[in-house]
């Protein structure tokens, strides 16, 4: 009799624990920003954003697929390949909605050569090259570690870095972590960081190789025990191509400088160089952060604020080929792409400037 007691109240004690368990609140594990849960809210920001997208082509690359599948978290149901490929089809919609042309790298499962997608973005006319990936945690993290991250190639203070890459991914950042609610970690001031962190002196391969402006965006770990609950939810993953389209509009919305070369200008006389560039921006340039590298160093150069037009005078005493980089940044602080020219000069002692 004593024993059948205990026995109930034990049984009692265990359907009160199940339910307390299965009654426990639902965690809210994202928020709907405000600019797309509303239908006409989001429509009404597409067609915002169309005004600095429209015309704009873009080339998406989804990370890994087909015979490359094998990142993912511990349970196996997270696989960065599928969640990787949800993102970017999204993108591609919210694009195209705006009135961009995209070229995605892969629409389905299927295995595309790494080699092959910055060569692809390279010969594919785009301006603009987004790699999308889901990260998995270094030797210093764990199954807890989760972040939004984006990456840009090269060190500032190298030949091979451009300006104009860190700012698409400082914009792109901002908005993909705000949506997702994610922080951009520690290894930097603003989630924004150079691949040369991963893979010191050689960064990721789809940045090196490619030369269109780009970015690698790690939208979040797939590996971490928050993150994974969210990725697989086809939703959540509007979201996160929500934040990272928002963040290129906002790109394009702040503009950029366009250089353009004056034929005319352009002789040799006594050994003197003499080539002039026109900057146009419609917010204005930054005379100060102009640079111009000439064979690989930098030059002096004069800037004439009422025509923005810079000026080289460059003695040349040999002929050959010279490489010819110029930068420069709008007052909304956002750089001209990458602007890399040779001037050569022949035995005659004739000059010309050619891509
Ligand atoms: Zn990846």
């Amino acid at each position: 009799m004593r024993k059948d007691i205990f026995i109930k109240i034990g049984t009692l004690l265990i359907v009160i624990f199940l339910v307390s368990c299965s009654s426990k609140p639902i965690i809210p594990l994202y928020e709907y920003p405000t600019d797309w849960k509303n239908i006409n809210e989001r429509e009404k920001t597409i067609l915002d954003y169309s005004k600095y997208l429209y015309g704009r082509k873009i080339f998406l690359d989804p990370g890994h697929g087909g015979e490359d599948r094998k990142n993912k978290n511990s349970k196996g149901d997270v696989i960065e390949a599928d969640v990787n490929l949800r993102v970017a089809l999204d993108l591609k919609k919210y694009l195209e909605s705006a009135g961009a042309l995209v070229i995605i790298s892969r629409d389905k499962d299927t295995t595309v050569q790494l080699g092959y997608r910055s060569e692809w973005s390279n010969k594919s006319g785009a301006e603009i090259f987004i790699s999308i990936h889901h990260n998995a945690p270094g030797k210093t993290e764990d199954d807890f570690t989760n972040y939004t991250s984006t990456y840009y190639h090269a060190k500032e203070t190298d030949y091979e870095y451009e300006p104009s890459d860190h700012d698409i991914a400082r914009y792109i950042e901002r908005d993909l972590a705000y949506v997702m609610g994610n922080p951009g970690g520690l290894g930097s001031f603003d989630g924004t960081y150079s691949d040369y962190n991963i893979y010191p002196g050689e960064g990721f391969s789809v940045l090196r190789k490619k030369n269109i402006p780009g970015v690698l965006v790690e939208c979040a770990f797939h590996t971490s025990h928050f993150e994974e609950l969210r990725l697989n939810n086809e939703e959540f993953n509007q979201i996160q191509a929500w934040g990272i389209f928002r963040g290129l509009a906002k790109y394009y919305h702040a503009g950029k400088p366009e250089i353009d070369f004056l034929p005319d200008s352009l002789r040799l006389d006594n050994n003197i160089l003499n080539a002039s560039f026109v900057l146009k921006d419609s917010v204005g340039i930054n005379s100060k952060t102009i640079q111009v590298y000439f064979n690989k160093e930098e030059k002096e150069f004069t800037f004439d604020k009422t025509t923005n037009v810079v000026s080289l005078k460059i003695e040349i005493i040999n002929p050959g080929t010279y490489p010819l980089r110029i930068i420069a940044a709008n007052k909304n602080g956002n750089h001209s792409f990458p602007y890399r020219k040779n001037i050569i000069v022949d035995d005659s002692l004739k000059v010309n400037l050619t891509d």
